[in-house]
């Protein structure tokens, strides 16, 4: 008997059905003999719904408002659950983040955990209840209700499963993490296992599934964490600390990601302290840069391209014009569609070539390659935004993970 905490994004409670559902698997739990800590997220596509409404009523969105209203989806879903679970006789008490003991900084729509004060979900379970709580939300030092951002109802279930020494199973929409999206390529494969470290690049190279946090969150505290199914039920993708016994692949996984802009500024002038000037403005302005790429200079000249949120261009766009002047560079150009393609396996860090054979295949796939980088066990090159799933598609097969 151990403690499961078994979150549930919005896809697998988004209807009445289907939050039934949802309760029947946890009695399910329980009569096993298991200690049941339910997290679950927002019905559905609520948290997007609420993120809209708030955009037609206001300009502003003060940020305490805004993590009120989108907490609120979260805590409408704790009750229903706990309705349901009552119906099959389970006992079950829903908890917001904050009653949950969830004590965050103050930074709203993106607040951090500090500590996890479990003594009431610890308290609800010794005495034979079923805890649910709402993901993705908490308390901060002010004493306001805060929202951990998109995707954090994932970092709820594993702060959850540290605080209580229990496993973290995450239900989703797709049996488990594959070796790409499954819905761009259905002849993605799942994975029994992937390691920590290739989660987190696979993370990084935006993989939305499961959430960069929550996966770093595991990792440092040593959570085991295993992604499944919450239509189908059945075994997932264990994440877990490598094994050493086993050959590593050589690519595990490939991510297509269309969320970002690439920028580039022509005509720098080759002198210290004008990457430092362009960068220290990026960072002031609250700017997440992914790739940077700089050429070589000819004659005391270079261009500087990088990537960044697609959603952040509008913004920064200016602030570059700025910089260029400043510096004394020429032009800013800005493209909104391109698409960052990643490879990623332990086994790049022995085995030469998988760079050659990616530029192979885009090359006979007539894909150009705009920038590329690499880190010990990634791949990523940008390519044109309408190229991304034929990128992705044409590589996964190159790399033999299509399913036979
Ligand atoms: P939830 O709302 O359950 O937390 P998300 O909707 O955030 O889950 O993420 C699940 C989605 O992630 C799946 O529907 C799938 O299309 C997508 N996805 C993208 N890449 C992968 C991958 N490599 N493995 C599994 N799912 C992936
Ligand atoms: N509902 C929130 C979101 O969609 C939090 C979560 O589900 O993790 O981002
Ligand atoms: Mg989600």
């Amino acid at each position: 008997m151990g403690v499961v905490v078994q979150k549930f994004g919005g896809t697998s409670v988004a209807d009445p059905e289907r939050i039934r559902e949802v309760a029947d698997h946890v009695a399910r739990t329980v009569k096993r003999g298991d200690q049941a800590v339910v997290v679950v997220s927002a019905m559905g596509k609520e948290t997007d719904e609420l993120l809209h409404l708030a955009s037609q009523v206001s300009k502003t969105r003060p940020g305490r408002e805004m993590d009120m209203l989108i907490t609120a989806g979260e805590r409408k879903a704790t009750a229903l659950l706990c309705m349901a679970l009552h119906d099959l006789g389970v006992p079950a008490d829903s908890f917001t983040g904050s009653q949950a003991g969830f004590l965050t900084d103050t930074n709203h729509m993106n607040a951090k955990i500090l500590e996890v004060r479990a003594d009431r979900i610890r308290a609800a379970v010794d005495a034979g209840r079923v805890p649910v709580v709402g993901g993705a939300q908490g308390v901060s030092t002010a004493n306001d209700v805060t929202f951990l951002g998109r995707g954090g109802s994932d970092t709820t279930a594993v702060a959850l499963a540290e605080a209580l020494g229990g496993v973290c199973e995450l239900y989703t929409d797709v049996p488990g993490v594959f070796t790409t999206d499954p819905r761009v390529v259905p002849v993605a494969q799942r994975m029994t296992r992937i390691s920590f470290d290739e989660m987190l690049e696979m993370c990084a190279a935006g993989c939305p599934k499961p959430a960069m946090r929550a996966v770093e969150f595991a990792r440092t505290h040593g959570v085991r964490l295993h992604v499944r199914s919450a239509f189908t039920w059945e075994l997932g993708t264990w994440i877990t600390e490598e094994e050493s016994e086993m050959e590593d692949a050589i690519v595990s996984g490939i991510v297509g990601d269309d969320s970002e802009a690439k920028i580039t500024i022509t005509q720098v002038p080759d002198r210290p302290g004008v990457s430092a000037r362009l960068f220290r403005a990026m960072a002031s302005a609250d700017v997440n840069v992914d790739m940077i790429v700089q050429n070589v200079s000819e004659q005391g000249f270079t261009d500087i391209s990088f990537t960044l949120p697609a959603d952040q261009l509008d913004n920064v766009r200016p602030i570059c014009e700025q910089v260029a002047v400043e510096i004394g560079a020429d032009q800013v150009l800005a493209d909104p569609s391109i698409a960052k393609v990643s490879l990623v396996g332990a086994g790049m860090k022995t085995n030469p070539g998988v760079a050659a054979t990616v530029f192979e295949t885009l090359a006979a796939n007539d894909i150009n390659i705009e920038m590329i980088s690499t880190s010990a066990i990634r791949i990523s090159v940008v390519v044109a935004g309408d190229q991304c799933d034929r990128a992705v598609t044409v590589l996964h097969s190159a790399f033999g993970l299509d399913a036979a």
